[in-house]
């Protein structure tokens, strides 16, 4: 083993000692002359004794960890971890191919990987780095997918244009790194919808609300539903197939939508119990009548990206959630969510509680609602949680 060498100052290798994965540019003592953006490197302690391997990184965050072992990062490791990731989802049912096919096989840090993010549909993988080390290591990395998953693998989509740091300047150009000849319907559940990875918002399709979606569908049974920031209307044919009277779609966006009233038509062509309307949302509930609706979803993009905005965040929760509560028919339900990093679970209960208490409403909190298994989370670095939600109901 060879690598570059980062050393830490003194006592700066606690948080390491319990595994946590990143390493912050302030417990860095010394860098080894020509570390590049994304090497791999060796990390010391002030002693020069081996703490770790991982990738480096200009940033508050300068390494990412990939082993607390003396191993070598090389097609082997690769192939390890994968296929420690795909037997996971084997083990969670998701991989069965007809009843469902789309998956996140690779969850990051809840992997062991880093900076690196890797969602399944139909065999096409949507591939995002997030940090320039995986974006180095992104040939081997399909190397070791095809060796893991053989026939699965159809299609490798590289993704990271817009999720690496701008200052990384790597040039990072999306495209086909294996196959290209992808249809891109998968089914989720037993639904079908369409992933555009090549020109929607993340990998395509958010596969975080599945098992929140199936229990929407459990209580839609003759309700009127309002799906705000549908997207693609995950939750939208969900509501349908559970027997909904009518459910409504809203999205600022026309193209999300298109791809909602689509993806409707996948599943329930002809369907008159369904309507989209491009429209803000906080407009749209502003406008909508008192009891119009006995279910409604909230799920707004990331209010907070960084800690700094967090408050204009909270902010935002409770504005949209009081305007839900204010006009929800009485016996209805809400599915409240937050998926930013940054605001804590009790953060976003705060929010929601005080929209609540606003309306002057009886309410109470039915399910609790997180990430799906496979967005696991790395148990020393509980920052990998990130999606929180509530389910309310309002009497
Ligand atoms: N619920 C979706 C994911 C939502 S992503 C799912 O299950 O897949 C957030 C969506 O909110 C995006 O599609 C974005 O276009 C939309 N959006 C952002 N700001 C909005 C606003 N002010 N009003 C309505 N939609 C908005």
């Amino acid at each position: 083993m060879s690598y570059k060498k980062i050393y830490l100052k003194p006592g700066k290798e606690e948080s390491l000692k319990r595994f946590h994965p990143w390493i912050f540019s302030g417990a860095i003592a010394k860098v080894d002359k020509g570390v590049e953006e994304g090497d791999t490197v060796e990390v010391v302690n002030a002693n020069n004794e081996f703490i770790a391997i991982g990738h480096s990184q200009i940033g508050s965050i300068a390494v990412r960890v990939l082993t607390f072992e003396q191993e070598e990062i090389n097609h082997d490791f690769w192939v390890k971890r994968l296929n420690a990731a795909f037997d996971l989802r084997k083990n969670l049912g998701l991989v069965a191919g007809e009843y469902n096919n789309a998956y996140r096989l690779v969850h990051g840090e809840g992997d062991f990987l880093p900076g690196l993010v890797i969602d399944m549909y139909d065999g096409t993988a949507v591939m995002q780095a997030h940090a320039p080390g995986m974006h180095v290591a992104r040939y081997e990395i399909v190397e070791a997918l095809k060796e893991v998953m053989g026939e699965e693998l159809k299609n490798v989509y590289y993704k990271s244009e817009s999720t690496l740091p701008f200052k990384a300047d790597l040039n990072a150009e999306d495209g086909y790194l294996y196959g290209g000849n992808a249809g891109n319907i998968a089914t989720e559940y037993g639904l079908k919808f369409h992933a555009d990875w090549l020109k929607g918002q993340k990998t395509g399709f958010f596969v975080d609300q599945r098992d929140n979606r199936a229990l929407l569908e459990k209580y839609s049974k003759g309700k009127r539903v309002l799906n705000m920031f549908c997207y693609t209307g995950g939750f939208s044919f969900y509501a349908m197939r559970g027997g909904a009277e009518l459910v409504h779609s809203v999205d600022s966006s026309g193209k999300a939508i298109d791809l909602t009233n689509k993806n409707v038509e996948l599943n329930f062509p002809g369907d008159p119990r369904h309507k989209a309307f491009a429209e803000d949302a906080f407009k749209f509930l502003d406008n909508m009548e008192y009891g119009q609706y006995d279910l409604i979803v909230l799920d707004p993009p990331a209010f907070a990206k960084h800690k700094n905005v967090l408050r204009n965040a909270l902010q935002g929760y409770q504005k949209l959630n009081a305007k839900a509560f204010k006009k929800i028919k009485p016996g209805g339900i809400i599915f409240t969510f937050s998926c930013s990093q940054v605001v804590s679970k009790e953060n976003f209960r705060l929010a929601v509680f005080s929209a609540a208490a606003q309306s002057g409403r009886r309410v109470r909190i039915i399910n609790q609602l997180t990430q799906p298994a496979d967005h696991p989370v790395n148990i020393y670095h509980p920052e990998g949680e990130y999606l929180k939600g509530l389910v309310l109901y309002v009497e």
